[in-house]
């Protein structure tokens, strides 16, 4: 099973301008806890999630480049879902953004599609 067959693609993503009140509004909008942070050319830049979220409200940080993680864990659509797996154990994350080749973002995939996955008849 490849990563492209399983994520969830045109993910919601959010644009570097944005506020943290964007950001914790759409992730409620959405129902997700974690938003690839996207260039105007849908190049991805960063990630923020319900984590990060927590902490501008612990650390009263008001931007979003202060609170996203820049050095972000992607996966590509061809690699085996096992690898994915393996990158947010090792990370302890819980979620890869996926990209192409020009690092536009394409889908995301979860611990929680790994968990449907394992608990398929
Ligand atoms: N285990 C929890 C989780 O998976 O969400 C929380 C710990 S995890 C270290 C929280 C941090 O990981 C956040 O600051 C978030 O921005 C970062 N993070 C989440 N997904 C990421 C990814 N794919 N690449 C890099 N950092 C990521």
């Amino acid at each position: 099973i490849l990563v492209g067959d399983v994520m969830t693609p045109m993910a919601a993503k959010i644009s570097e301008g944005a506020s943290i009140d964007e950001a914790a509004k759409l992730m409620l909008e959405e129902k997700v806890t974690h938003l690839p942070v996207i260039a105007g050319d849908n190049r991805l830049i960063g990630i923020v999630t319900a984590w990060d979220i927590s902490k501008a409200v612990a650390l009263k940080c008001s931007k979003l480049d202060e609170i996203m993680t820049k050095d972000v864990i992607t996966a590509c659509p061809e690699d085996y879902i096992e690898l994915a797996a393996e990158k947010m154990k090792r990370y302890n994350i819980s979620s890869l953004p996926v990209v192409d080749g020009g690092k536009r973002v394409i889908g995301i995939i979860t611990t929680d599609h790994i968990s449907t996955l394992m608990a398929r008849d």
